[in-house]
């Protein structure tokens, strides 16, 4: 097929070819899977690729990012596009972000509860910028038509509907049933209450659609968590209040018997602070029985549907008292009552546990949680891949890409692994022998190793350096080793349980260093900043990784072997354990490699990563630069100067 929609005069190296694979899998009706790294020029391809099947076959284009600025990307390769041929798109972001209803604005809220809340306001007639769509429609419609023939940004969206007192989300839904793209998070598509209103505001079936999926290594998680809930004790007791203020005896009595479960499981199972265990379906049902009032009837799961059908009413009666006094319309007896539900419909279903855990707040307090957790992802994300018209599945991470396929569920897969983009003078890994993790080697003496090793490289590197270590008690035996007062460069230590704003300015006062004399970041792998920071340029000269991050064997990841154990059999301990583990590693090791001019040196100070059984899952571009560096002090600063040598000036420009 045609490649005309490349909108620049050369293509990198295998860009041709990727154009090609991707298109010949879609019109065989295979679903591509590709790995390629960052750098590579993937989002131009896709596109280029995607566009022309799109346009023969009279499919919309729905392009799944992880982040704001990536959904801008994706419209700003396709302005490229659009100087060569026809194209339309728009980048949405969430109703939480483009509101401008001050309920919205002014609390923090997901998009599920945005558009909940939403919903209540618009039904209410008390959303100004909604009313004002329908009394100027023509103007909105104007816009709508305009805004329909090119690619835009939703803030563009954002800034003229300030403009003209009209609601930016519901202008880009009339804009969303016209274009060719539309770029989004991945909510949309594999959230189910959102994705149908979506699919209804854009008037399609998931068949009149092309999906791409970017960061595709993030889809498993992503389809777990929207499998799962999780209750705290202070929800039921913001409830009790909530029951109180609203002069319900009913749903207080039962409250405060639910309350007495949570207590009676800490007590009944002897929790410590961080202990979990997996309780029945039943194990709840059956310390809850025993209620007395109106809804009591000969069968207790009648009796609990009833009950919750009453709390949700009760709930919504809250939400609606609250919105018309201008509060946040958030109801706790609501939330219990979904939770309950949700409970309720996972029984009898091998794919879900029920979890209760003794855990920390943010503020470092214990408190007790039930859970309920999703050990497959693919309920959530079949939904969505067996209708879809066809998906392009793709990241810098994904191998192996069959495990990948079988743990999503993807039918006809086609699979690709693309060389390394980068010169082999920009990236280099070394696998460091003579230390690691390992429980059995851990202890003060193997930290000091470590330490002076990672010391070395600290000194060797021009700038930046981040250390990404396999847990926060790893980080604490190198701190403890003195890491922080040996470094010459200053050491930003990320924190368990830090919050957003707080981290943010950490790592940017960490990238401001990066023109100076460097410093050094310390954080896990599997935290927000290994896994989705960015740090092109000088930001990050080398990444540090320390150890392989494998889990804890908490009671969930026994559930969660012997779930995968069952339905992939053989593979329960290499699914559920060990291969979580090496993507961690491998999102650790790909920071650094953000751009195809980045020159950047990965260091692993663990041995176990030089086995085939660990290396196989990092990356194929990373893969192929390892090298193996003895237990020697003398050759790791040598190798990591000589990797340095010839660039020191053009870091220190
Ligand atoms: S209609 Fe628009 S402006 Fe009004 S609450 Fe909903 S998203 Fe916000």
């Amino acid at each position: 097929m045609e490649n005309s929609f490349f909108p620049y005069d050369n293509f990198r190296t295998n860009q041709e070819e990727f154009i090609q694979f991707v298109q010949t899998s879609l019109i065989q009706k295979k679903n591509p899977i590709v790995e390629a790294a960052t750098g590579f020029g993937k989002t131009i391809s896709v596109l280029s690729a995607v566009l022309p099947i799109a346009e023969k076959f009279g499919k919309k284009i729905v392009y799944c990012c992880r982040t704001h600025k990536q959904m801008d990307r994706v419209m700003e390769e396709l302005m490229e596009v659009g100087k060569k041929v026809e194209v339309s798109g728009i980048s949405i972001k969430g109703r939480n972000s483009m509101c401008l209803h001050p309920t919205i604005v002014n609390n923090e809220m997901d998009t599920s509860m945005a558009l909940h809340v939403c919903r209540l306001l618009r039904r209410e007639n008390k959303c100004e910028f909604y009313e004002n769509m329908k009394e100027k429609e023509d103007r909105a419609y104007e816009i709508e038509v305009s805004l329909s023939q090119k690619p835009s940004l939703s803030q563009d969206v954002v800034t003229l509907c300030i403009e003209e007192n009209m609601c930016p989300y519901e202008v880009v839904k009339g804009i969303l049933q016209n274009v060719e793209v539309i770029s989004c998070s991945y909510m949309y598509i594999f959230h189910p209450e959102i994705r149908d209103n979506f699919l209804e505001g854009i008037g399609a079936t998931l068949d009149d659609i092309i999906l791409i999926l970017d960061e595709a290594h993030n889809l498993s998680d992503l389809a777990i968590n929207l499998g799962s809930d999780q209750l705290s004790i202070y929800s039921i007791t913001a409830a009790i209040n909530e029951s109180i203020e609203f002069e319900e005896p009913i749903v207080s009595e039962f409250l405060n018997k639910f309350y007495d479960v949570f207590l009676e499981l800490e007590n009944d199972f002897k929790m410590e602070s961080e202990d979990e265990v997996i309780i029945s379906y039943q194990d709840l049902f059956t310390r809850l029985e025993g209620l007395k009032g109106p809804f009591v009837s000969k069968s207790f799961e009648k009796t609990i549907f009833d009950l919750i059908a009453y709390m949700k009413a009760i709930g919504e009666k809250v939400q609606k008292t609250r919105l018309k006094k201008n509060k946040m319309p958030k109801s706790h007896i609501f939330r219990i009552a979904s939770f309950l539900e949700n409970w309720f419909n996972a029984r009898g279903n091998e794919g879900y546990c029920y979890i209760f855990e003794k855990t920390k707040t943010k503020k470092d307090e214990d408190t007790l949680k039930l859970g309920i957790l999703s050990l497959d992802p693919r309920p959530i994300t079949t939904q969505v891949l067996d209708f879809a018209y066809g998906a392009v599945h793709m990241s810098g991470t994904l191998e192996p890409l069959d495990a990948y396929s079988d743990i999503i569920g993807i039918k006809n897969p086609a699979f690709k692994v693309f060389p390394s983009p980068f010169s082999p003078s920009n990236i280099k890994g070394m696998v460091t022998k003579g230390v690691t993790t390992k429980g059995t080697h851990r202890n003060e003496e193997m930290y000091k190793k470590i330490t002076l090793k990672a010391i070395d490289v600290i000194h060797s590197v021009p700038a930046n350096v981040g250390i990404f270590c396999s847990s926060y008690e790893v980080v604490d035996g190198l701190l403890g080793s003195g890491i922080a007062l040996m470094s010459d460069k200053p050491v930003f230590m990320e924190r368990r349980n830090m919050d957003s704003r707080e981290n943010d300015t950490l790592v940017s006062d960490f990238k401001n260093r990066s023109g100076k004399e460097g410093a050094v970041l310390l954080g896990v792998m599997g935290g927000r900043n290994a896994e989705g920071g960015d740090y092109p340029g000088n930001e990050m000269n080398t990444v540090i990784i320390v150890g392989v991050p494998y889990a804890r064997p908490t009671p969930r990841i026994e559930a969660q072997i012997e779930y995968y154990q069952k339905v992939f059999y053989g593979k329960g301990k290499y699914y559920g354990y060990y291969l979580p583990a090496h993507r961690k590693l491998s999102q650790a090791a790909g920071r650094a490699h953000r751009l195809l001019s980045d020159k950047a040196l990965i260091v692993f100070l663990d041995e176990r990563v030089a086995n085939k059984f660990v290396s196989k899952d990092i990356p194929k571009w990373i893969r192929d630069s390892l090298e193996y560096i003895p237990d020697s002090e003398e050759i790791l600063k040598e190798k990591v100067k000589e990797f340095f040598q010839n660039h020191i000036d053009r870091f220190k420009s």
